[in-house]
């Protein structure tokens, strides 16, 4: 819930603003009916997660400092100033005050303000660090030590980092065996740290438990507790309970699984008999379907996964048994298109993306244009023109081998560029794939002409490279007899001019001289350039493969200057 706390006319509108754009229930306001402003935040950050404050920051602090306890528990503070310019991440910044800064910002059309040193110096903050990957710190109370450490530079070990797909950590931050030397700590394991190393336990553990009928609550987690013992290993790193669907109303394990705050997931006595396990029992197949329940529950991860790797055999107890496996981290690929060029018409979430990983993959002149994007850190692959197929193998083979991958292209990556041909090789189960899209050129040439993809329209590249001519003309035919809108990308080129002129010939068979074709070169980029004509006049000499070219259907014309394709599909025939 975010505490909306306003007293004065202009921060009522803004709190109306926020609570109309993120719905009644996600928020509740305060200080409407004349209550003071100080008791009115009192209350609201007594109340609520987040608070977001149109008081003076002054003000905010001073009401606030008495009740401040702990910057991981407290509720993120926003404020934001009477004239509405600036969301103020003021407390909490990454205990979700520097996002919901971020939020507000968006809603009032203002600037966010973010101070965290992580932040502002784009280092991968440590209080949120492999979150997405289940990791939970162990000791917060080293974090801010360990974190000044990184940001001056000074040296700083990492101890089980490269087993995960972690975003990147700046240059003074390197790999160490040895934990006991180590400033960063991640493991399953209850390994021997120095007293101010940082531990992440990653959520790595899946622990299988057999049980017999009414077994206990406290009998299942003492025997569980053994087998972490047994391998010497971190309750705090358990991923899920694993079960046989059998026992999936055994109220001892439910109840178990329920007190420490563990999912459990029940599986088919069928997939588990298929899975390998060193101590199959007669007894337990007879009686259940499956020759082990334990074992096999704790390395199944479902159909396509690989198995997870069993790390301590059987423990047993009267009634019930507990297994550890300890599942195989994926490497995470990113497949991100950058959109045209502007960065303001680069999506959101692929600047997060690009912020997630720890190695970037790319055309050396893409990588320049969000290079300042990336964390301290990021590892660059940069390639020039060509071997597309090469760099995008390259990028998935690096993702297999467990780390974080961005592989960037221009536009939308999956439209006649690299996404298609990194997927087809990530075939395995050993990579989570993400795919961002981008605003491609199609959409940023007709939004420069006009709305020139109003009604049905396709795209065809020109590039006879990977494709015969003979399947590209077939295609053109088949558009200008469809009646298509047609973008052509990757039109001419100093080996390839010939191919557009006769593409427009075609269609010109079947549409009206007086047909727009517009053309849009470097869309979005400082130098841009356009120009709107009609198939009776258009001179193909103007285009390169910098240029999108589109084509209009028989119903498309010009308008003020710009090109409209009706939306209407009651067109005269
Ligand atoms: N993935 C890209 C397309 C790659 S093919 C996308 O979705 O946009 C390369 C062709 O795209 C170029 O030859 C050109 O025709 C077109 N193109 C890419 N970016 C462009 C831009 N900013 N302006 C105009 N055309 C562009």
């Amino acid at each position: 819930m975010i505490g909306l706390v306003a007293v004065t006319a202009s921060g009522r509108a803004a709190s109306s603003a926020l609570a109309a754009a993120w719905g009644d229930e996600a928020v509740r306001r305060y200080a409407e009916d004349g209550v003071s402003a100080g008791d009115a935040l009192r209350t609201a950050y007594a109340e609520c997660d987040a608070v977001v404050s149109f008081l003076a920051v002054g003000a905010t602090v001073r009401v606030l400092a008495p009740a401040l306890r702990d910057k991981h528990e407290d509720p993120a503070v926003v404020c934001v100033d009477e004239a509405r310019q600036f969301a103020v991440s003021v407390l909490g910044g990454h205990n979700g005050a520097n996002e919901l800064a971020q939020r507000v910002a968006e809603v009032l059309d203002c600037v966010p303000v973010i101070t965290t040193a992580s932040d502002a110096s784009g280092i991968t903050p440590l209080d949120s660090f492999g979150g997405d990957l289940g990791f939970v710190l162990e000791n917060p109370q080293r974090l801010a030590a360990v974190g000044a450490q990184i940001l001056s530079g000074e040296p700083t070990m990492v101890f089980g980092a490269e087993r995960w797909p972690l975003p990147a950590l700046p240059p003074n931050v390197t790999p160490t065996q040895n934990p006991v030397e180590a400033d960063i700590v991640i493991s399953d394991e209850l390994v021997d740290t120095s007293d101010t190393a940082l531990v992440y336990r990653p959520a790595s553990l899946v622990i299988g438990v057999g049980a017999s009928r009414g077994v206990s609550a406290q009998e299942v987690l003492d025997t569980i507790d053994a087998a972490l013992a047994a391998g010497g290993l971190s309750a705090g790193s358990v991923l899920r309970l694993a079960s046989l669907d059998l026992k999936a109303d055994e109220a001892g394990l439910l109840e178990a699984a329920r007190s420490r705050r563990w999912p459990v997931v029940f599986h088919a006595a069928a997939d588990l008999a298929a899975v390998e396990v060193p101590n199959p029992s007669p007894v337990v197949a007879a009686e259940t379907g499956t020759p082990s329940v334990a074992e096999a529950a704790a390395r199944y991860t479902g159909p396509t996964r690989p198995l997870a790797d069993l790390t301590v055999h059987n423990i047993k107890s009267p009634m019930a048994t507990a297994a550890v496996a300890r599942v195989r981290p994926r490497g995470r690929l990113a497949v991100i298109g950058l959109g045209p060029g502007a960065r303001d018409l680069l999506a959101p979430r692929a600047v997060k993306e690009l912020r997630r990983a720890s190695v970037v993959v790319g055309l050396d002149q893409y990588v320049e244009q969000i290079r300042d994007l990336l964390r301290p850190g990021t590892q660059i692959r940069a390639t020039a023109l060509g071997a597309e197929e090469e760099r995008a193998r390259s990028a998935v083979e690096l993702a297999r081998t467990g780390l974080a991958v961005a592989l960037i292209g221009s536009g939308d990556a999956g439209v006649y560029a690299m996404a298609s041909p990194a997927l087809d090789h990530a075939d395995g189960d050993d990579v989570d794939v993400v795919c961002v899209p981008g605003i491609t050129a199609a959409t940023a040439a007709s939004n420069v002409l006009g709305a020139a993809l109003g009604h049905d329209h396709c795209s065809i590249s020109l590039s006879d490279l990977h494709t015969p001519w003979q399947a590209i003309e077939r295609r053109i035919r088949a558009a200008a007899e469809g009646d298509f809108v047609v973008s052509f990308y990757n039109p001419r080129s100093r080996q390839r001019d010939w191919q557009l002129g006769k593409a427009l010939g075609i269609l010109a068979a079947h549409r009206p001289g007086s047909t727009p074709v517009g053309w849009v070169r470097n869309a979005s980029r400082p130098d841009e350039s356009w120009g709107l004509t009609t198939l009776d006049t258009f001179d193909p000499v103007v285009v390169d493969m910098y240029t999108v070219v589109t084509v209009g259907c028989s119903q498309s014309r010009i308008v003020g200057g710009r090109f409209v394709t009706p939306r209407g599909y009651t067109w005269a025939q």
